[in-house]
């Protein structure tokens, strides 16, 4: 994330950096004015503009509009589906169309590290395949390399041991019922074993 940031000096010499993303401020407020003692289970939504400093690419600028929505104090698969129909509503009532959903589950802080700490020790025997950014990232944020474009890192990639071997026994039932909440909903999904979206903070 580091690299994508929307980072400048002001006119004052302070260092500015525009928001790249709500989450993380959607979670500080959440902590910062008790939500959790105003209603156990908290649903709040958010829309405005996010700045990333990428290579522009077609229908991705630098600036760009991103509506969250989040749910704290609910750990059940149903919100899970919840969530993500909101989102095939939204995209559904647009009329867009050609657009698919991919889902794929990231563990929780117990199947995760043996998971990690097998990942990294495939990459450690890659480096020398893998583009700068992912040889500094198999050390500190190993995930982060299936998130990389590059080519070689992609072929790595392929053949890396995927987080669906490693998933715990509530992991695996969390999965699956969020899965079958979503056939339920009618939302047609693939699964992406690959997909593991995250940021580097
Ligand atoms: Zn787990
Ligand atoms: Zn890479």
């Amino acid at each position: 994330m580091e690299k994508e940031m929307y980072t400048f000096s002001d006119k004052g010499g302070e260092s500015v950096t525009l928001r790249p993303e709500a989450t993380s401020s959607i979670v500080r407020a959440y902590i910062e004015h008790k939500l959790y003692a105003w209603d156990p289970e908290v649903r709040l939504y958010f829309i405005g503009p996010m700045f990333r400093y990428e290579r522009p690419q077609k229908g991705r600028l630098r600036q760009f509009h991103q509506i969250n929505a989040e749910v704290f104090g609910v750990a059940h698969p149903m919100v899970d589906a919840e969530v993500m129909g909101i989102l095939i509503h939204l995209l559904r009532s647009l009329g867009l169309q050609g657009y698919r959903l991919e889902i794929n589950s990231l563990g929780c802080p117990r199947c995760r590290p043996p998971f990690r700490e097998r990942l990294r020790s495939y990459l450690e025997e890659h480096l020398r395949e893998l583009c700068p950014d992912c040889r500094r990232r198999a050390e500190r944020n190993p995930l982060r390399v299936f998130d990389c474009k590059v080519e070689g890192c992609q072929e790595v990639i392929l053949q890396a041991p995927l987080l669906e071997g490693f998933l715990c026994e509530e992991c695996r039932a969390h999965f699956g019922e969020v899965k079958n909440y979503l056939e339920d909903l009618g939302i047609p999904y693939e699964v992406n074993p690959r997909m593991v979206r995250g940021l580097d903070y």
